[in-house]
């Protein structure tokens, strides 16, 4: 891994670029992943590589989601693996949610050796190696998944997803949570919760928030009544107009 220097102003992203290229270096990512990533970046960059008030809002809306959730999935990708594994895992065990690896390129290998990334992190569980279902509306591998895991969920954690696979899982009925950086991305716009945050500030944030309105129900309450996404969306855009 190449030396980043801590002085470095933009420090923490220079990081996340070297585990997404060792990610790629060892199956988990793959090159279009390091292409979406750099989408990612640059809108990042517009909101001055800061949580922001409405991605805390999000948040917190996004953690009275997953509370109520019956049968909650968190969705794990190549990059979502090479990024944060151990936030991810510690996610779903605060959220009591259900790893499944859903992949756009899928194949065997990449799969498993994502599957073994949060086993190392101490996932008990991961569910999607074998997938016996599919998400109704999306063709080949991209829409393979399992019966136990997204099919039978309610409410379905999508990191990082790609925009066809995200509506189809709304029109399946599922409540979704964003994480997306891209405020106009077909994920954001169809999601029920988007948080426009990086997925290393947003995993944190919604563990803390998870914790925080745990033994509250009427807070959590108000965060998703309070909560309207096209409205949270349109001052995301505003505060990425460069002047
Ligand atoms: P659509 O949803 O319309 O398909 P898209 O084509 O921009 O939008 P993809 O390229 O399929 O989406 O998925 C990658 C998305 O993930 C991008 O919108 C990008 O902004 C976002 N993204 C990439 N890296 C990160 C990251 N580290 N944190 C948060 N979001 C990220
Ligand atoms: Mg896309």
């Amino acid at each position: 891994m190449t030396e980043i220097p801590k002085s470095h102003p933009r420090y923490a992203s220079l990081v996340l670029r070297e585990r997404l290229v060792e990610g790629f270096r060892a199956g988990i990512v793959v090159p279009q992943g390091l292409i979406a990533h750099g989408r990612g970046e640059m809108f990042d960059y517009l909101l001055g590589e800061r949580t922001t008030k409405e991605a805390r809002e999000a948040s917190r809306a996004g953690a009275a989601l997953l509370l109520k959730a019956k049968r909650p999935v968190i969705s794990v990708n190549g990059n979502v693996a090479a990024l944060c594994p151990g936030e991810i895992v510690q996610l779903a065990k605060v959220a009591r949610a259900r790893l499944e690896v859903g992949l756009f390129h899928r194949s065997d290998i990449r799969v498993s050796k994502i599957e073994s990334v949060l086993r190392e992190h101490g996932a008990k569980e991961v569910l999607g190696f074998l997938p016996d279902a599919k998400i109704p509306g999306l063709d080949h591998a991209r829409g393979l998944c399992s019966k136990e895991g997204i099919i039978s969920a309610d409410v379905v954690l999508i990191p990082l997803e790609d925009g066809d696979r995200a509506e189809a899982l709304a029109k399946m009925g599922k409540k979704t949570i964003a994480i997306d950086l891209n405020p106009i991305s077909r994920t954001s716009r169809s999601a029920t919760v988007t948080i426009v945050d990086e997925l290393t500030r947003a995993v944190p944030e919604l563990i803390r928030n998870l914790e925080d309105l745990q033994g509250d129900p009427k807070a959590a309450k108000l965060a998703l009544s309070k909560y309207d996404r096209d409205e949270n969306l349109k001052r995301i855009r505003a505060r990425m107009s460069v002047q």
